[in-house]
């Protein structure tokens, strides 16, 4: 593990300095670039020093700081909630038992890079049947068929765009004919699956999204699974990175308990936290690096949760419902999750953002009905207690993943450019094939911290550890 830590780094300048002023740090790093050719070992501002500062502690961000502590080289590793994980946290204290505030599914559990590193917790596949509902009935066989054929064709046609050359709204992949199931199918694959309505997304950007052939959940949470991967690493918690000033030479950040110095960045943030400039970049980011965040911005997906004791819908555990929808007003449940009373109403797209603006008793309210329109009367007084998540809200988020427009693909690479050599970005947006996905969101980590590793010379060109041995020429 480097030994860059913040706390170190913080203590190591509350000893020899006062702290920084966010103009006294430009002039810091200034006169530090002025002096760093004639003395390497940089002055008192440069004590604080690491090679890598790493914006979030989310899957991106404590990924790239595995990476960086595997290749033994100092960093700092900055979250500005009170917790790690991000978008991928799991809450105990609400229901007494693991509650994914962000992400539970586990897509493609045998190449997902997270649960090839974890051990001791509890990964197991998640039931490959679905429940259907067509009002207050179980769907009939008949019905069945008819949807699973439904279904395997508009998973087919979302993949074929045909000889397309101009990206289009990826609702015009859709079949048109999926009979009476055409709205739960467009929820499924649209808001669902991607916290957007297919007419907003583009379909280039559909069609190279990796098929989630197979699902697992982790009994302790995927949040849980992601702070076992965590462990270790110093994060400093409740460090908000409010500027990051990098020229050509020197890079630093600047947070309400000080500033550090590092050699490279990594921001994690998520796409609508860059776009809104929650962060100010010194210089500031280009119009072209700021309006690929905005191309990229965030659906709405939320979890209404409920607990419910004694199983009162009569489901299995894990058991997925949909119903046959008239429109886009409708959610799935997750029911018994992981064999607890937790049961999970899930609301996406604009419909979910409408809802989700209301504020939580208004989600749990048409949690209520929902459930009482499928199940009956009774659905609606098992509920013992609620919470739903709303974050579209969450300043540190500000939405749930994010979905490039029609036409705007290309933006995902746009972010994968580092800046100036020295800034990288990562997180889920980063990913071309995995966007919207933690697993996405960790490699996309890894990915720019040996970008950034290589830079430095801190990776051999066989992606090993050691620095490259530069050979004279004859
Ligand atoms: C409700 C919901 C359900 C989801 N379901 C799934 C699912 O089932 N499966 C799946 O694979 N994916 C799912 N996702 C998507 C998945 O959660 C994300 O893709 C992934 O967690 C994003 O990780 P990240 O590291 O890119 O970003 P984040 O997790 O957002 O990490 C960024 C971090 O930066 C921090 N930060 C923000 N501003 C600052 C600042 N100024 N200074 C320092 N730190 C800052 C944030 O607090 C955060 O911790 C879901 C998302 C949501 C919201």
């Amino acid at each position: 593990m480097g030994s860059g830590t913040v706390s170190a780094i913080a203590g190591k300048n509350s000893d020899t300095m006062p702290p920084l002023s966010r103009r006294s740090l430009l002039n810091a790093l200034l006169a530090a670039t002025a002096t760093v050719a004639a003395a390497p070992a940089l002055g008192a501002v440069g004590s604080g020093e690491v090679d890598v500062v790493i914006i979030g502690a989310g899957a991106a961000g404590i990924a790239a700081a595995r990476r960086v502590a595997a290749a033994n080289r100092r960093f700092a590793l900055l979250e500005a909630s009170e917790t790690i994980g991000g978008r991928c946290a799991t809450d105990t204290k609400i229901f007494g038992v693991p509650y994914d505030l962000g992400a539970h599914w586990i897509h493609n559990p045998d190449s997902n890079p997270l649960t090839k590193l974890v051990t001791g917790i509890d990964v197991y596949p998640a039931p490959r049947t679905q429940t259907l509902r067509v009002g207050a009935r179980s769907a009939r066989d008949s019905e069945l068929e008819t949807f699973l054929a439904a279904t395997l064709r508009a998973q087919r046609a979302m993949n074929d765009l045909g000889k397309a050359k101009a990206d289009f709204p990826a609702s015009r992949l859709l079949p048109k004919d999926l009979f009476d199931w055409q709205n739960t199918i467009e929820f499924m694959v649209g808001p669902f699956a991607t916290g957007r309505e297919l007419g907003e997304l583009s379909a280039f950007d559909m069609a190279r999204a990796v098929d989630r052939d197979s699902d697992a959940f982790c009994r302790q949470g995927y949040g849980a699974l992601l702070a076992k991967l965590a462990a270790g690493l110093p994060v400093q918690l409740s460090t908000p990175v409010e500027a990051l000033y990098w020229d050509n030479k020197r890079l630093g950040v600047d947070t309400p308990k000080g500033n550090i110095l590092g050699r490279a960045a990594i921001v994690t943030v998520s796409t609508n936290v860059l776009s809104e400039e929650k962060i100010e970049f010194i210089p500031p980011l280009e119009k072209r690096v700021l309006g690929a965040a905005e191309k990229l911005s965030l659906g709405s997906y939320d979890h209404i949760a409920l607990e419910m004791p004694g199983n009162p819908l009569g489901l299995q555990n894990d058991d997925m419902v949909f119903e046959q929808a008239t429109g886009t007003r409708t959610a799935a449940l997750l029911a018994n999750v992981s064999g607890t009373p937790l049961h999970l109403v899930e609301v996406a797209g604009s419909f979910g953002r409408e809802l989700a603006a209301q504020g939580e008793p208004a989600m749990v309210d048409f949690a209520g009905e929902w459930l009482s329109s499928m199940f009956g009367s009774n659905a609606n007084r098992a509920i013992k207690r609620s919470h739903a998540t709303r974050w579209n809200d969450n300043p540190l988020a500000l939405g749930a993943m994010s979905g490039a427009g029609p036409g705007n693909a290309d933006a995902r690479k746009v972010l994968m450019e580092p800046l100036g050599g020295k800034v990288y970005f990562a997180g889920e947006a980063v990913h071309e094939t995995q966007w919207g996905t933690v697993a996405g969101a960790w490699d996309s980590g890894t990915r720019a911290a040996e970008a950034a590793l290589r830079r430095l010379g801190a990776l051999g060109d066989g992606g090993d550890d050691k620095p490259v041995k530069r050979r004279r020429r004859r």
